[in-house]
């Protein structure tokens, strides 16, 4: 039986077999405290054994990372921190772990050292509880989806062409880079290559969504994106994974209502479904504050930052707003921006955004309407011929959490835009064709599922709510 069972349903009295890994043991004159986990819930299960009844060798074997087989029966626990225990009768040791060299000791370690043993982390109560509820809110955003008549699409993961033209892109090979075959003006002979042309791994699911949802309406994406940016930060991965929905008939507005309420949907399931979870890393965050100087500590825990997002509805400003919020701060004319805001058409960067989330607005604000410079091809032209139907969500802590926009319908102010920016129009001909056939007005948008995940669990590194993460010159587990 799963520990969450035991604990959240099974009848003292009943025999139970449950089988785990140890986290700690306690040796008293009469009885052996085991706590046993098994990773369905937070909670270990105490296991007591009295020594009589068990070998030395047996008893020696269980140590913090052993993994056992018990079986007894459950009872009422006299001990205060628990309410039920298992009176073991049979213990059989499944795989011992020499205590000497265990690296993961019943302690508190660093999230940098768990980092370095990313295969042994997920026995921690902070990666259990991560993992638990990123399995929750996957779960809840198919489930949102799904009530609302979406069709889940799986786009390529390796494709022929460079979406974005943003340049960040993981060449996928066959070749022998020892010898790479060369055409006689000595460029690499791509007829050669597994698929003759070249390919990489996808940046966005985004072109091929939109075919779909010209033909379904709407459906959404949830799948692995890989960007081979340099950027150290705490909020990039090379390998992540994003949600993106693209739907038929919705204008930017519309397309901001979905995000909103999508958004708000996972949080309250999330606190809805793993109360134990976020308690203990609302807790978590509350120890670490005590830590930090007081003017970076979060105004709000954990908690109430969720509830906070539930409860309030998302500032919409226009860039130009924005701008200038931005440009009148006091941040800006005391230059403590490192990017300080002159002129409009300046890219936002990730202290304007937490400027604006956490200093100015004080909750989540989505930006749209943005200069047609600092924006894709393929976005909606707005008819002040300066600025496109983009938005931004951005969240406090993490700055943009969705990025998104209506799409270009119109072929020649498609192509137009494509000429202006060097896109290549062949590679693109599929794409092109939706807007010759059948054209329709259409919006969507792309959540990174790990900013998510950061946001509600209040983890501050990105590499700390994926299981294995990929970031430059890191590619173990
Ligand atoms: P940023 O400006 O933060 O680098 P972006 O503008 O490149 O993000 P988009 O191309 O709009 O991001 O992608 C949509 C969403 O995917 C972003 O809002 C973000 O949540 C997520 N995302 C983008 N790049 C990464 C990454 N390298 N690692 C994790 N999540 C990412
Ligand atoms: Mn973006």
């Amino acid at each position: 039986m799963k520990i969450k069972k035991i604990l959240d349903s099974a009848e003292t009295g009943s025999d139970v077999l449950v089988k785990g890994w140890v986290r700690t043991k306690r040796e008293s004159k009469n009885a052996v405290f085991i706590a046993l986990n098994d990773g369905s819930t937070l909670t270990n299960l105490q296991i007591v054994a009295s020594p009589e009844s068990f070998s030395e060798k047996i008893i020696q074997q269980v140590t913090t990372g052993a993994s056992l087989k018990v079986e007894g029966q459950l009872t009422e626990s006299p001990g205060s921190g628990q309410v039920k225990e298992v009176a073991a009768r049979k213990i059989e040791i499944l795989g011992p772990a020499d205590p000497e060299k265990y690296p993961l000791q019943p302690k508190r370690h660093s999230l940098e050292f768990l980092r370095e043993i990313a295969h042994l982390r997920p026995r921690t109560n902070t990666f259990g509880a991560i993992f638990r509820v990123r399995h929750a809110m996957a779960f809840a955003i198919h489930k949102f989806f799904h009530e609302k008549g979406f069709l889940y699409l799986n786009s390529p993961i390796i494709t022929g062409s460079d979406a974005e033209g943003a340049g960040e892109i993981f060449r996928v090979t066959t070749l022998d880079l020892n010898n790479v075959p060369k055409r006689e003006d000595g460029e690499i002979d791509l007829s050669m290559e597994f698929f003759e042309k070249e390919t990489n791994l996808t940046v966005s699911g985004q072109l091929e969504g939109e075919l779909a949802a010209l033909a379904v309406s709407e459906i959404y994406t949830f799948g692995p994106t890989f960007r081979a940016e340099n950027s150290n930060t705490t909020r990039h991965l090379a390998e992540f994974w994003m949600i993106e929905p693209e739907m038929a008939f919705y204008d930017n507005q519309d397309n901001m209502d979905l995000a909103e309420e999508m958004l708000k949907y996972i949080v309250g399931y999330a606190l809805e479904h793993c109360p134990e979870d976020l308690k203990f890393l609302n807790d978590r965050e509350q120890q670490e504050e005590k830590s930090k100087p007081q003017n970076e500590r979060n105004e709000l825990t954990l908690l109430d930052r969720l509830q906070f997002v539930i409860d309030h509805d998302f500032e919409r400003i226009t860039y130009t707003e924005a701008i200038d919020i931005l440009r009148n701060s006091k941040p800006n004319k005391k230059k403590k921006f490192q990017f300080l805001i002159d002129k409009w058409g300046a890219d936002l960067q990730s202290e304007h955004e937490r400027y604006l989330v956490e200093k100015y607005f004080k909750k989540p604000v989505i930006i749209y309407d943005y200069p047609k410079e600092i924006k894709a091809f393929y976005m909606r032209q707005n008819d002040d011929n300066k600025t496109v139907a983009a938005m931004d969500v951005l969240f406090p802590g993490i700055g943009e959490i969705v990025g998104g926009s209506q799409r270009e319908e119109r072929l020649d102010k498609l192509t137009g835009r494509m000429e202006e920016m060097n896109i290549p129009k062949d590679d693109l001909w599929w794409y092109l064709e939706t807007r010759k056939y059948g054209t329709v007005e259409h919006s969507g948008y792309g959540l990174g599922f790990e900013r998510m995940i950061q946001f509600v669990t209040g983890m501050g590194n990105i590499r700390d709510v994926i299981p294995f993460p990929r970031t430059p010159g890191n590619c173990e587990f």
